[in-house]
């Protein structure tokens, strides 16, 4: 990279190109950094943004599960809907081809003029019919960027920075988090296209990535302002494959050295039809059933999905009364051969210029600008508040790409205050990114504070299992608590200000990361660690905005991105994806084979199968529909044989009418003592502890809890549903108790004292006033479901 280190500095108001995207999002917040200047105007709009997204984050944050999981179950029956389609057509190779999906929403072709729509309206006009088709699902309004079809860029606002011209507007699907293709994705790319069509045409030209969902890695491949194909990773064979769009299967043909079809002339509607032997002119040898195939039907071109093995090909077209046909034969199942996708007559090619990230910059430089100081206005105007002016500042330094930015706009927006990076260690990171935050900041000259979760993850897996997409409580074990201890030493050497907050820190967190980002304030506090103000200057931008904003200002940037990994995160995160753990495989085999083993011995111990692990199923608690088809499909069982655990809690009866009035519930508790119970239940009520009868008697405000030295333990109320509540209650807080991770997070929850905690053993003492606060914050309770999963199964509910 050639260009000088540009400087970045707020000043004045900032006109902002982004405006030109005509969302009405955008214009908001640009609105709102124009009056940054103005003292007045800023603290106003300011207040106003921070107490409305308060409202929306609390308000949202439930509808926005069901809403993600609408949007979840629309895409994946989309995907599902083409399997069944595809199976549909047959039974013989339906196993192999069910493995490939479609990717690309298409119309159904009515009419001949289908064949006649342009290849650029493909994807517009797939995005409008979705949006309509799925008015619940949550939006992003700024799902685009701009395309130079001059110089042929992407750009983020809509004028070209090299040639002034203005861009055309690409909507890309959601959630837009458009990336430029990395070089490790490149090389998979490139060995895709190799071994499926025995040629790369795209060379050295600028690849953008956009994130789909998908069963894993699933990314449209962006090349010349058009969708090239898309790249998947499949969760069935542990490998990448690669479909091309109708544009990219076009230029393909071009260049292409095998997996092609020659279809008879025929004036019939193709599209979504599966020919027959008969009708294909050639069919190349080297193809396998499954796989997407270039198809050419006079003039017209596009591609299909091949049903049968091309090596058995030619005897097919032996069969006696193959010649007697001249039309293309939309045969019954037995005879099928291949399933045309999409052809039409259209022409495609690529565009002849071919620029570097060096002109990608430059015509995007203008607009990096104005990102930039509207987020160093959001950082300043938050900052300088009379509440926080004299507060410490933080940057949340993760070593991932957005907090790199975060801290490079935190840099330029501090100038007279100190500046500090705090990195949480989950002692599960990788090396490369554990020694990237230590010498950036050492290079930076940025002062760095490292809190360590140390053996935290390694202690405790033992007792909760592997974490899970549905079962993250590595999140508060290792992260939570740490940042907690973090916070006190904070809160002791600081002054607080309003609101309990007593120190800030700058954050990368962006919307368009997922779904469930999808709302993300100007700043909030966490409601675990609340002496902590979270500032996010970043939160509108696409991912293809911060790289272009890190090679802008020559920002050195972790080594993970450049070899297969999208997001830079704990290496063995249930939430990372199983490409990525196919990278850990091979650039960390002694980290990864000993977390496999583990893995392993845990699957063993409950019945399920090495390819349960192999496959990447342990990574969910429950697993989704989706899930649980690849495992029918791939003949793997996921009934986990549960485990006796040291702790175990069984209901002896169920809900049964008390002689004394009311309702009751025993069971048996394994693993607690009474004397350990005593010195904890008062999270629960009054409590009398007879050791001398060997009793524990607890008085709550809706009925007794009894726990007897002999384990048993028995709940009781005047109507059903209270002694159902009670007991559940008193369930979570007995498992809270046997699970105590010793992550203190309760003891600073409590705002008057009564928690403690002794080693792994937490106590409540009698000066507890159920609040309710410990048991919210708790990383047991949370999982408590997870953790006695048939708690309702065994009460009868
Ligand atoms: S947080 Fe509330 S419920 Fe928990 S120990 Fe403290 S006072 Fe009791
Ligand atoms: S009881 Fe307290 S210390 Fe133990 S896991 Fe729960 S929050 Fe952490
Ligand atoms: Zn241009």
């Amino acid at each position: 990279m050639q260009q000088k280190k540009e400087k970045l500095q707020a000043s004045g108001p900032q006109k902002t190109d982004r405006g030109n995207q005509g969302t009405k999002k955008v214009r908001t917040q640009d609105k709102r950094s124009f009056q940054i200047t103005d003292k007045k105007a800023f603290r106003t709009s300011d207040n106003k943004t921070s107490r409305i997204s308060d409202n929306k984050a609390s308000q949202t944050s439930d509808n926005k599960t069901s809403r993600i999981s609408d949007n979840k179950t629309s895409r994946i029956s989309d995907n599902k809907t083409s399997r069944t389609s595809d199976k549909r057509n047959s039974q013989t190779q339906q196993n192999r081809i069910r493995n490939k999906s479609t990717g690309f929403k298409e119309k159904s072709s009515k009419g001949k003029h289908a064949f006649n729509k342009s290849v650029g309206s493909e994807k517009n006009l797939d995005s409008v019919s979705y949006r309509k088709n799925n008015s619940q699902r949550f939006e992003y309004e700024d799902d685009q960027i701009f395309w130079c079809e001059k110089c042929n860029l992407p750009l983020i606002g809509e004028e070209c920075g090299r040639c002034g011209s203005r861009g055309k507007v690409l909507k890309l699907s959601q959630p837009a988090d458009v990336r430029f293709c990395s070089p490790y994705e490149r090389e998979v790319l490139d060995r895709q296209l190799y071994s499926a069509f025995g040629c790369n045409p795209l060379g050295k030209r600028l690849i953008l990535l956009n994130k789909i969902p998908g069963e894993d890695k699933t990314d449209e491949v962006l090349v010349d302002g058009f969708i090239f194909g898309i790249l998947r990773f499949e969760l069935s064979k542990m490998d990448y494959s690669f479909e091309p769009s109708l544009k990219g299967a076009k230029i393909l043909l071009k260049h292409t050295q095998g997996r092609t079809a020659r279809l008879k002339k025929t004036n019939r509607h193709l599209n979504g039809k599966s020919i027959s032997a008969e009708s294909i002119e050639t069919f190349d040898s080297n193809i396998k059933a499954g796989d997407f195939v270039l198809v050419t039907a006079g003039s017209l071109t596009g591609y299909g999905v091949s049903l049968f093995d091309g090596a058995e090909f030619s005897g097919l077209k032996d069969q006696p009364g193959s010649e007697t046909r001249s039309e293309p034969e939309f045969s019954k199942e037995s005879e099928k051969v291949l399933r045309i996708r999409k052809v039409d007559s259209s022409e495609a090619s690529l565009h002849p210029e071919t620029p570097d990230l060096t002109a990608c910059i430059e015509a995007n430089k203008k607009h990096l600008q104005v990102l930039g100081k509207n987020a160093i206005n959001t950082i300043r105007g938050i900052i300088s508040r009379k509440e926080y002016k004299n507060l410490p500042v933080y940057v949340s330094f993760s070593g991932g790409k957005d907090s790199l930015v975060a801290l490079d706009l935190a840099q330029a927006s501090l100038k007279q205050r100190e500046l500090k990076a705090f990195f949480l260690n989950t002692g599960i990171e990788f090396p490369e990114t554990v020694e990237f935050v230590r010498n950036f900041c050492r290079e930076k000259e940025i002062s760095l504070t490292e809190a360590n979760a140390g053996s935290a993850f390694r202690e405790q897996v033992g007792k909760f299992g592997p974490p899970a997409k549905d079962f993250r409580w590595c999140c508060k074990v290792c992260k939570l608590a740490s940042a907690g201890d973090f916070e006190t030493e904070k809160r002791a050497s600081s002054q607080k200000g309003v609101a309990g907050v007593a120190y800030l820190t700058i954050d990368g967190k962006r919307k368009h990361e997922s779904f469930s980002r999808a709302r993300i304030a100007a700043s909030e506090t966490n409601p675990f660690v609340p002496a902590q103000l979270n500032i996010f200057p970043i939160r509108d931008w696409k991912a293809i905005e911060v790289w272009l904003y890190i090679h802008w200002r020559q920002l050195s940037y972790s080594p993970l991105y450049d070899l297969g990994f999208e997001r830079v995160g704990c290496w063995l995160c249930p939430s990372a994806l199983a490409a990525e753990y196919e990278r850990v495989k091979d650039l960390h085999p002694e980290m990864y084979a000993k977390w496999n083993a583990f893995l392993l011995e845990w699957a063993k111990s409950r019945g399920l199968s090495e390819k349960f692990i192999e496959h990447g199923f342990w990574r969910w608690k429950e697993l989704p529909p989706k899930m649980l088809k690849l495992a029918e499909e791939l003949g793997i069982s996921v009934l986990a044989r549960e485990k006796t655990e040291d702790f175990e809690i069984e209901v002896v009866s169920g809900i049964s009418p008390c002689r004394a009035g009311g309702y009751s519930i025993e069971a048996a508790v394994k693993g607690i003592r009474e004397q350990e119970a005593a010195g904890f239940v008062n999270v629960l009520g009054n409590t009398v502890y007879a050791e001398d009868l060997g009793m524990l008697l607890v008085k709550t405000a809706t009925g007794t809890v009894k726990f007897f030295s002999n384990g048993n333990l028995l709940a009781s109320s005047e109507t059903k549903e209270k002694a159902i509540l009670l007991f559940k209650e008193a369930a979570k807080q007995f498992t809270r108790l046997s699970r105590c991770t010793g992550c203190g997070i309760c003891v600073k929850a409590c705002p008057v004292g009564a928690a403690s905690l002794e080693g792994k053993t937490p106590h409540v003492s009698e000066t507890c006033i159920r609040c309710g606060k410990c048991t919210e914050s708790c990383v047991v309770t949370r999982y408590f479901d997870k953790l006695v999963p048939d708690l309702n199964q065994k009460l009868k509910l």
